[in-house]
C-alpha cells in the first residue's frame, strides 16, 4: 500500500494551493480529485484577486488586509494569470452608499493595502463618464476608480497544480474518496478511481472537498462532528455586448447588493447572486429567477441595449458556483467570508476546510502547512513557496 505524508481531497484552489505549498516543503503529498482540477467553485467564481471592498462594510478589515497582501503577491508570482483592472463605481442620487462614504471606503482600501500603487484612486470628471460606453448618466452625481485584479479562476488552479507536480505531487482525478479511517498516527483513506477502490496511508489529510467538505466527514471512523454550514449558490451571465475596460461596480436597483459587470473574454459578464440552496446537485444551474434579477440590474444601468427581452437574446453563457458560508441568521451577503480551519482533538491528523476565497488561497495553504508541520514533523524544504512562479 501506497504511503504518503499528505493526502489532500479536492482539487479546487484550496487542496492546490496546500498541495504545492507543502510539496515544497518537502512533503511527499497526493491529491484525489473526484472529477478534473478545477472543475467546481474554483472555476465558477466572479474571478476577482481582490481585498473586496464591501467586505468593509461587514467589518471584515483583517480579511481584506490579508487579501490585499495575497492580491499583492500573485500579481508579483502569476502576472500572466493575474493582472491589475480598473473598477468604476457610479454614484447616483438615489444610490444608498455617497460620494463620501465611497471616498471613505477607498481611503480605508488604500491604507489596508499599505498604499500598494495599486491602492490609488480618483474620481472621473464628469467629462469622461461617458466613456464608460451605455452607462446611464440620468442622475449620476459621481464617478469612482479604483484598481483590482482579475483571473482566470481555472487556469490559476491548474497552474498551481502544475507547479505542484515539478515539486513531486502526485494528483489523481477521477479518484473519489470514499472512506477515511482515523487511526492513532495515520489515517487509512479509500478512493474509488475507474471502478476500483484503492488504498492509501496518510500521515495527514486535508480535507478541501470544498461544498461538499461535511460529505466527505460523515465518511470519517470513528465519527466526528461537522461545522453547521449553508450552500448559497452565486450565478454569472455573459452576454453577446463588447465589454468595457474595466469592472462596473454597481448597487442592484431591487436590494442594494452590490453586482459586477465585467469584461470577460471580449465579451460582458454579470455576477452575481445569493440563492440559498437545501441541497447540492452535481452541476447546479442558474435559475429563471437569477436571470431576471441580473438582467434587471444590468437593464437599470445599461438601457441602451434593450429590455430583458432583447438581453435574453443576447445571453451566450452563464454559469454558477456554490460557496460554503457558516450557517448563521442573517443575509448570506453580510456573512463572513474568511476560510474556517477545523481540527478535533479526536482526530488530529484530520483538518476540513471550509469556506473561503480564491484570492487568499496562498495564504490558508501557509497555515495549513504550519499545523501539518506542527502534527508530523519537518522535512527538507525543496522550494520557497514565496517565490514560485506561476505561468
Ligand atoms: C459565485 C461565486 C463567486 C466567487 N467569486 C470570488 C471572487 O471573485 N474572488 C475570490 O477570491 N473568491 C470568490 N469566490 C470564492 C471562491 O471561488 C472559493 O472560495 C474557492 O473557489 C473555493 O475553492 P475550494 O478549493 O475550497 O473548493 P472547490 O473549488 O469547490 O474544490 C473542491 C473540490 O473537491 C472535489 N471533491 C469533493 N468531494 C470529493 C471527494 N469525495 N473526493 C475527491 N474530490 C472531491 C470537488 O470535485 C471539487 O473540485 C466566489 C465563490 C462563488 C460561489
Amino acid at each position: 500500500m501506497e504511503t504518503v505524508d499528505l493526502l489532500v481531497i479536492g482539487g479546487g484552489i484550496n487542496g492546490a494551493g496546500i498541495a504545492q505549498c507543502a510539496a515544497a516543503a518537502g512533503y511527499r503529498v497526493m491529491l484525489l480529485e473526484k472529477e478534473t482540477i478545477a472543475a467546481q467553485t474554483s472555476a465558477n467564481s466572479s474571478k476577482l484577486i481582490h481585498g473586496g471592498l464591501r467586505y468593509l462594510e461587514s467589518g471584515q478589515l483583517p480579511l481584506v488586509r490579508k487579501s490585499l497582501a495575497d492580491r499583492k503577491a500573485l500579481l508579483k508570482l502569476a502576472p500572466s494569470l493575474v493582472y491589475p483592472i480598473p473598477f468604476y463605481i457610479p454614484v447616483y442620487e438615489n444610490s444608498r452608499r455617497s460620494p463620501w462614504t465611497i471616498r471613505a471606503g477607498l481611503s480605508l482600501y488604500a491604507f489596508l493595502s499599505e498604499f500598494d500603487p495599486l491602492g490609488q484612486f480618483k474620481s472621473i470628471p464628469s467629462i469622461h463618464w461617458s466613456k464608460i460606453k451605455g452607462l446611464k448618466l440620468h442622475g449620476l452625481k459621481a464617478v469612482y476608480q479604483y484598481w483590482d485584479a482579475q483571473t482566470d479562476d481555472q487556469l490559476l488552479t491548474q497552474a498551481v497544480i502544475k507547479n505542484a507536480r515539478t515539486l513531486g505531487l502526485e494528483v489523481i482525478e477521477h479518484a473519489k474518496c470514499t472512506s477515511i479511517a482515523h487511526k492513532q498516527r495515520h489515517c487509512l483513506v479509500r478512493y474509488q478511481h475507474e471502478a476500483i477502490e484503492h488504498e492509501v496511508e496518510a500521515r495527514a489529510v486535508v480535507n478541501a472537498a470544498g461544498p461538499w467538505v461535511n460529505q466527505v466527514l460523515e465518511t470519517v471512523s470513528p465519527p466526528l462532528s461537522a461545522e453547521p454550514i449553508e450552500w448559497v449558490q452565486g450565478s454569472h451571465l455573459l452576454l453577446d455586448i463588447p465589454a468595457n475596460d474595466g469592472i462596473l461596480y454597481l448597487e442592484s436597483c431591487f436590494d442594494k447588493r452590490v453586482i459586477f459587470v465585467m469584461p470577460w473574454k471580449g465579451q460582458t459578464l454579470i455576477g452575481t447572486t445569493e440563492v440559498p440552496l437545501t441541497s447540492l446537485m452535481a452541476k447546479p444551474s442558474v435559475t429563471p429567477e437569477e436571470t431576471e434579477y441580473l438582467l434587471g440590474i444590468y437593464h437599470h444601468y445599461f438601457s441602451c441595449f434593450g429590455d430583458i427581452a432583447a438581453l435574453k437574446k443576447r445571453l451566450i453563457g452563464s454559469f454558477c458556483g456554490v460557496r460554503v458560508l457558516p450557517k448563521q441568521e442573517g443575509k448570506a451577503f453580510d456573512r463572513p467570508r474568511d476560510t474556517i480551519q477545523k481540527v478535533q482533538a479526536s482526530h488530529p491528523n484530520l483538518l476540513s476546510l471550509y469556506g473561503g476565497k480564491l484570492t487568499t488561497y496562498r495564504t490558508t495553504a501557509s497555515e495549513v502547512c504550519e499545523w501539518l508541520e506542527g502534527t508530523i514533523g519537518k522535512r527538507q524544504t525543496l522550494a520557497d513557496f514565496e517565490k514560485l512562479f506561476l505561468d
